[in-house]
């Protein structure tokens, strides 16, 4: 195993830097499991939010950009949503930008005095004002940053818009062009620090491999990556392929979770989006498969047939958040508002949910009109474009709570039964059954991503909640081990363990499938250890009513069985 770690620390406050070697850490790998390790030895799971000594901790690991669809940076944080353990996964450039500096992890602290942003050059950091870009919206601030960093190879640039700076929740921050650390409000923890983004070039060449043995290896990996269906679909329509089949087993999140299937679900198909507004795929760096489905939306801004266009990334979790869920039809105004979060620097899922509450809220009489300053309804896309704006740019207090999540709504507005999160997160789009709620809330971050909760109530038809507890448990722990080795999560049917064992071994690192699944194992112990130290209690989370109301995949949940699952979950693993 080798032994080199490189560590860069940054204190925002003090504006200095270290690179610190750790060997130490060597057993968690990288990714997931170093960012971990990290972050749990800091204060950070007992300070408050926004404490400057929250940490922002971000890393990769020993196979990125050595290996095909290795291609993600993780950063871990106390989310300011959730108030819980915080883990957001980017794809882009960032993770080979960080190869190329021959680190393996940021662990940034401390708060700046004015806005600012940092500068890492082959692992050296310059402190520069911000100021000017302050205010600005993401893709104005990514060309300002590019423009001040010309002629720099191996770069990544990374920056929060209106949203992280005012605090939003549920910000997130963009990563190069159509990639993001979307979830669970990283936007949010660089606006408490006044750390406007991040601009990573590097140029050294830090690879030490047996030649011969790589070859193989990388061969046979590549070979399965392109030459086989196991990632064909993620190229193909992408994720957006799920909207028709999700639609159809009632698991399609629909008018605020009113309903599981959409009637006009046809006309925002991913066979729809590619036919007719589908222009180009890109790909992470590192990825041969290329996911990334961008489309060109054009808007017109004056009379006299004035139109602007722009390039829109789109996939599943959006076309739900902002189109089912809000009864919109038109895939150029699902567009529309996918780029008013991206410029607005806004997670898109937790956007929707907290206007499909809003719709209902406002209807229901629960919150003030001249609070809301525009008028709500399904399938009305021009107030949820307003929606969007006000919350990254508040004027009241109800623009400014509703930055602070729709459990927070609940709570103090009412409509707490609709408002649906999970633990605080807003949902994601994959209402199957008892293993997506489990999965969803069982899971540290409480994102569908932990352990594919929902891929079980396909699978078994909730047949036998004890093996679907033990299959959750067991897939958690392996994509832990897997997030620790940055693999792309689509790519994880390419990438079994004796695969890892060997490309691993060419790189001088020697592992054994035994000890994989140790380090999966200790993942997901230390992450709910994490929790604890946050005060996290095992119980089961408050699922808002409507959860158990509307039909899915399983028909009408039921509480008492959830309970019973939750139950066994508990004693399976002794959290
Ligand atoms: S499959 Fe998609 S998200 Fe994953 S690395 Fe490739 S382009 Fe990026």
């Amino acid at each position: 195993m080798t032994d080199v770690l490189r560590i860069l620390e940054i204190d925002l406050t003090k504006k200095e830097a270290t690179i610190v070697q750790r060997p130490d850490l060597a057993h968690w790998l990288g990714g997931t499991g170093l960012a971990l390790a990290l972050f749990a030895e800091t204060e950070g799971p007992e300070l408050p939010i926004g404490d400057p000594g929250q940490p922002i901790v971000f890393a990769i690991g020993p196979m990125t950009f050595v290996y095909p669809v290795v291609t993600k940076t993780v950063a871990v944080f106390r989310s300011p949503l959730t108030g819980e353990y915080g883990e957001s996964h980017a794809g882009g450039r960032l993770a080979m930008a960080l190869r190329h500096c021959d680190l393996s992890a940021l662990v940034i602290k401390g708060e700046a005095e004015g806005p600012l942003w940092l500068e890492i050059n082959n692992g050296h950091v310059s402190f520069k004002n911000a100021e000017p870009l302050w205010g600005t919206g993401c893709s104005h601030t990514g060309r300002r940053l590019r423009d001040l960093t010309q002629g720099r190879s191996f770069r990544s640039i990374i920056r929060i818009g209106p949203a992280g700076e005012n605090k939003v929740a549920f910000a997130g921050v963009n990563v190069d062009t159509f990639r993001h650390f979307g979830r669970l409000g990283l936007g949010a923890c660089f606006g408490y620090k006044k750390l406007k983004g991040i601009v990573v070039t590097g140029d050294l060449d830090n690879s030490a491999v047996d030649l011969p043995k790589y070859r193989k290896v990388y061969n046979r990996l590549y070979q399965k990556t392109v030459r086989t269906d196991l990632m064909k679909k993620y190229h193909d329509l992408g994720t957006a392929v799920n909207v028709l089949p999700l639609n159809a087993m009632k698991a399609l999140p629909t008018l605020n979770m009113q309903s599981g299937s959409f009637a006009e679900a046809e006309a925002i198909s991913g066979e729809k989006f590619a036919e007719n507004h589908l222009i180009r795929k890109l790909a992470c760096s590192g990825c041969p498969i290329g996911c990334i489905h961008i489309a060109l939306l054009r808007q017109e801004f004056a009379s006299g047939h004035e139109y602007v266009s722009s390039e829109v990334a789109y996939d599943y979790e959006l076309i739900f958040a902002l189109g089912s869920y809000l009864g919109i039809s038109s895939p150029s105004e699902i567009l529309a508002l996918i780029d008013t979060c991206e410029q607005s620097g806004l997670d898109v899922i937790a956007s929707g949910i907290v206007a499909g509450w809003a719709t209902e809220a406002s209807v229901n009489g629960l919150i003030n009109p001249n609070e809301l300053k525009i008028e709500l309804s399904f399938g009305e896309v021009k107030g949820y474009r307003q929606l969007f704006e006000y919350i990254s740019r508040p004027q009241t207090t109800l623009h400014r709570d509703m930055g602070r999540g729709v459990r927070f709504l609940g709570e103090k507005y009412g409509g707490a039964e609709y408002a649906m999160h999970v633990a605080g997160n807003e949902m994601p789009g994959y209402f199957t059954g008892y293993g997506y709620l489990l999965g969803v809330g069982a899971g540290a971050r409480h994102s569908h991503l932990d352990n594919g909760g929902y891929a079980f109530d396909q699978e078994m038809q909730g047949d036998n909640d004890n093996l679907l507890v033990e299959k959750i448990i067991a897939e958690d722990q392996r994509r832990g081990m897997l997030t620790s080795l940055c693999i792309c999560l689509f790519a994880r049917k390419i990438y079994d363990d004796d695969d890892i064992v060997d490309a691993l071994g060419a790189l001088g690192y020697h592992w054994n499938t035994a000890a994989l699944s140790n380090l999966g194992e200790q993942i997901f112990k230390q992450k709910h250890l994490i929790r604890q130290r946050m005060g996290i209690t095992g119980d089961l989370p408050d699922f808002p009513r409507r959860f158990f109301e509307t039909e899915c995949l399983l028909g009408k949940l039921d509480a008492q069985r959830m309970q019973d699952i939750w139950n066994l979950w508990l004693e399976k693993t002794g959290f």
